[in-house]
């Protein structure tokens, strides 16, 4: 340990946290246990005891290059020489502007116009804010609805919830004020597959009938994340990616948790060869650095709202800014540089050889592996405290939610530490059939 993580040891006021912190979903009467970490360095996690842990959730699946990585803290270092922030009213800067370039030129060429923003929900709020005055614009306010699938996860702000899964998500404590949207079934075809019979129907008929009120339809492409982890074919995306355009309704792909590389392609609209009016990107934008998210717009949707001097109602204070946007540039080039297809492949190999016994357990009722992403699906909701420690004992960290064992480590990860990895998800396992 360097004499920076001194303060970690012994004087951690492991109390305080507990009695006046809140974490993501906890409650403050009683708190699941939170581990104190020192440090971090590529796929290691260090905790104030000492203890190493080998990372699996990439932090909620930004951080795709390791922690603590010296390219990345060099182009935070050397913007925070220049300066740490500006507003985004009336300046601009170089390292927004060559993002900007970055995310223009890798995203579908439709998408041509980028809107700044601090986290993904909020990309999400100015993704739905972008539908709605693009048909208020062109004299439509009626269409001011969104469809979506079920199953789906789009943040935790109330615009992001509404279109989030209705018994999954948060609709139940917060209806009545949450807008009523449309949900169509989670589509049923797994990635890879081709299209089952029938499963596009209901969507094709909840959009042929609300079309004169629908401003967009939201979803992830491909991979369904925090809404539970499911992956569905390509075909179902082609075919809302069409709906949409026969019916003029807007097509929102939220590529928050999909984008830079981690379902094997740079973005999961490729799969299906599409391209969306609008998309939200954020988690791995900055490689897992600082809370950066952004929302892509085609020039018929800026121009759209831009006409008659219209112009977008959203403006964060901290939009752009400046160490989270050089940061960002530096990941995206960090990964192009990198043999990123290859390494997602051997990831994706390695989950599906060594999560894929785990399909044959009592307690398992699904494995399912994409890019570098794996999940195990469990009958039963799991134990996450329980399974946190049994984890941690083991010198890996893995945070299961619901029913949903999953691992989505950083790119980086070599094939031992991987194996540490999917071991432990098949000692869970074993510890889950004994209680
Ligand atoms: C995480 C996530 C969000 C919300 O992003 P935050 O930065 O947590 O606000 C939105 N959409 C998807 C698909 C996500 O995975």
């Amino acid at each position: 340990m360097s004499a920076r993580d001194s303060s970690f040891d012994g004087s951690f006021d492991r109390s305080f946290d507990r009695e006046h912190l809140w974490h993501p979903y906890t409650s403050m009467t009683a708190p699941l246990p939170a581990f104190e970490v020192a440090s971090a360095s590529g796929v290691r996690i260090r905790l104030g005891d000492g203890r190493e842990l080998i990372d699996g959730m990439a932090s909620w699946w930004c951080v795709i290059h390791g922690y603590n990585h010296p390219e990345l803290n060099r182009a935070i270092e050397a913007q925070l020489a220049r300066t740490a922030h500006v507003m985004f009213g009336g300046l601009t800067h170089e390292p927004a502007i060559a993002l900007g370039k970055q995310l223009v030129a890798l995203t579908p060429e439709p998408l041509q116009h980028v809107f700044f923003s601090d986290s993904g929900s909020v990309a999400v709020e100015v993704a739905i804010k972008m539908a709605l005055q693009y048909w208020q614009a062109r004299g439509q306010p009626g269409k001011h609805r969104l469809l979506t699938v079920r199953g789906g996860y789009h943040g935790d702000t109330f615009g992001a919830m509404a279109v989030c899964d209705p018994v999954n998500g948060m609709h139940r404590l917060f209806s009545g004020v949450l807008p009523a949207h449309l949900f169509a079934p989670r589509p049923a075809t797994r990635f890879g597959e081709p299209l089952k019979a029938g499963d596009l129907d209901a969507f094709e008929a909840l959009i042929a009938t609300h079309r004169e009120e629908l401003a967009a339809v939201i979803l992830e492409p491909i991979v369904q994340g925090a809404g539970g982890m499911w992956f569905y074919a390509a075909d179902y995306l082609r075919g809302v990616a069409e709906l949409c355009r026969r019916h003029a309704v807007l097509l929102i792909a939220d590529e928050i948790a999909t984008g830079f590389g981690r379902t094997g392609r740079l973005f999961a609209c490729e799969h299906a060869g599409i391209d969306p009016d609008i998309l939200c990107l954020g988690k791995a934008l900055t490689g897992g650095y600082l809370s950066l998210a952004a929302t892509l717009a085609t020039t018929d949707v800026a121009e759209g709202i831009s006409a008659s001097g219209g112009v977008l109602m959203h403006g964060p204070t901290f939009m752009a800014n400046p160490l989270a946007t050089a940061v960002a540039g530096r990941s995206i080039e960090l990964l192009l540089a990198s043999p990123w297809q290859q390494r997602i492949a051997a990831i994706e190999a390695q989950l599906r050889r060594e999560l894929g016994v785990c399909a044959v357990h009592p307690a398992v009722a699904d494995v399912r592996v994409l890019g570098g992403i794996g999940v195990v699906e469990t009958r039963e909701p799991v134990d996450v405290a329980a399974l946190q420690e049994l984890f941690v004992a083991r010198g890996v960290w893995i945070r299961p939610f619901g029913r949903l064992i999953y691992l989505m480590p950083p790119y980086v990860i070599d094939p031992a530490d991987l194996t540490r990895l999917t071991q432990a998800v098949g000692a869970a396992l074993a510890a889950i059939e004994e209680s």
